[in-house]
């Protein structure tokens, strides 16, 4: 008898089960047979990726991923400056603050001088 595994739900799996809840309370509150009937598709789709893990499903997760960060990373550079560490290359985020600072990379666990200024641009 072959094992049931199922796959850790991943961003996409997350996604498609809210669209899902998203679209049965918009059917109940509107009470519409074609959200209803749409609300299976995610659903159903969720469900697929859980039961069927694999390389692809991890491919498609990672494709949902980048076109998802594209737009929240725009609107982080609002907010925050992003630097490369000078001893590793990690790209690191720092609130947009101009001055000179002490910075602290997580990933080389290096410190280094920063300065920001109050039109820096983004890499
Ligand atoms: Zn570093």
């Amino acid at each position: 008898m072959k094992k049931l595994r199922l796959a850790r739900p991943d961003g996409l799996s997350l996604f498609l089960l809210c669209l899902f809840w998203c679209l049965l309370i918009f059917a109940g509150v509107f009470r519409s047979w074609v959200l209803l009937a749409l609300s299976v598709l995610p659903m159903g789709a969720a469900l697929f990726r859980l039961l069927t893990p694999s390389v692809r499903r991890k491919k498609e997760n990672d494709l949902f991923l980048s076109i998802l960060r594209a737009p929240l990373r725009a609107l982080s550079r609002r907010r925050y400056v992003f630097k490369s560490c000078p001893l590793c290359g990690a790209v690191l985020r720092f609130p947009r603050k101009a001055g000179s600072f002490r910075a602290h990379c997580p990933a080389c666990d290096g410190r280094f001088p920063i300065t920001i200024s109050s039109k820096e641009k983004s890499p």
